[in-house]
């Protein structure tokens, strides 16, 4: 008999901001992979003497890492009577898309991250501070750009696992990086995030780095780690007022937007590095000092999509995509 290695990849229920778990199956060629099961009371979530919960596959894609027949299984979780865990906030995003699905809204995210030496962001030195910010976005050169290689080695495995990642930058701080993934449905396009953000700790490990997506992993005049998401529903692909409309929708319920777009982002929307503050609301074409960006091209083109840009790095796509769906695709149905 032959086998394929299958890695079940799930979210845990770490509080405030759930970490990634995965754990191995061996299952027989030709054979789906199966729904499985793990121990919650070791991943918060669920207490010892009942702590079966179910991994549920929801998007399955070669393995890169492994290669071959082998697979990544991207799971929801479950309790054992198949209703959804309450950590598992995707049911929430795959239902409110449902309910909206006419207005066929594309996500594209851009993962900004950090690279970890140790208790320091990758290149820089042991004591004291790199050179201030200004040439290391989008640099080149080894005295302004660290990681490189794993960078390459991340988006060759998005490619190989066929995952809709659309482009990868240097970023603003040193050790900074993003990458983009989408445009998408705002399930496909979250399950693609969390699985490249697997794989992004995963490749970390071959060159003993790590990766985090910690909004502000440096205090001071250093540029925080964000998640801008871009979206568009088939109205905003054809005409201008509708992207203005979804600014303004995003306008009136900034609160609870900022309460859901990932924990501490006080720390990184303070008004400073290309922020707009988190106790403001502002939207503008070209403006990236504001909440919501119109991009250049779309006032131009007058049709295309906007991005919010305050979902910090550290946010649950599943969360964000669903609440801009809420709000948005709410108020132009109403
Ligand atoms: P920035 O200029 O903000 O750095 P990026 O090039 O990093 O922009 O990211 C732009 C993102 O917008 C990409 O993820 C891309 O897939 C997404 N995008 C482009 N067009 C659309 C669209 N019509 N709807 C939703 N997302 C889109
Ligand atoms: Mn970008
Ligand atoms: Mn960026
Ligand atoms: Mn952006």
């Amino acid at each position: 008999m032959s086998f394929y290695k299958a890695e079940y990849i799930w979210i845990d229920g770490t509080q405030p901001t759930p970490k990634m778990r995965s754990k191995g199956k061996v299952i027989e060629t030709g054979k789906e992979p199966p729904i499985w099961g793990f121990d919650g009371s070791s991943t918060n979530q669920a207490p010892g003497a009942a702590s079966d919960c179910v991994l549920n596959p929801v998007f399955v894609c070669p393995d890169p890492v492994r290669g071959g027949d082998h697979k990544l299984v991207m799971c929801e979780v479950l309790l054992t009577d198949m209703t959804p865990h309450p950590t598992n906030t995707r049911a929430g995003c795959a239902a409110m898309a449902d309910r909206y699905k006419d207005f066929d809204t594309w996500f594209g995210i851009e993962q900004e991250y950090t690279f970890f030496d140790g208790v320091k962001p990758l290149g820089w030195p042991d004591n004291g501070f790199p050179a201030p910010q200004g040439g290391y976005y989008c640099g080149v050169g080894a005295d302004e750009v660290f990681g490189r290689p794993i960078v390459e080695a991340h988006l060759d495995y998005c490619l190989a696992a066929g995952l809709q990642i659309s482009g990868i930058n240097g970023e603003v701080m040193p050790g900074q990086w993003e990458f983009q993934v989408g445009p998408a449905s705002a399930t496909a396009a979250s399950d693609q995030l969390w699985l490249a953000r697997w794989l992004l700790y995963r490749t970390g490990e071959d060159f003993n780095v790590s990766a985090t997506l910690d909004p502000k992993p440096v205090r001071g005049d250093w540029n925080g780690a964000g998640a801008h998401t871009n979206f568009s529903t088939r109205q905003m692909r054809a005409a201008y007022e509708p992207c203005v409309a979804a600014a303004e929708a995003l306008g009136t319920r900034a609160d609870l937007h900022i309460a859901n777009y990932g924990h501490r982002i006080e720390e990184r929307l303070t008004g400073q590095h290309e922020t707009c503050s988190y106790k403001e609301f502002r939207y503008g074409v070209s403006d990236r000092g504001a909440s919501v960006r119109i991009p250049w091209q779309v006032a131009v083109d007058q049709k295309g999509y906007i991005e919010d840009r305050r979902p910090n790095a550290n946010c649950d796509p599943y969360v964000v995509t669903r609440l801009i769906l809420e709000t948005v695709c709410g108020a132009a149905s109403k």
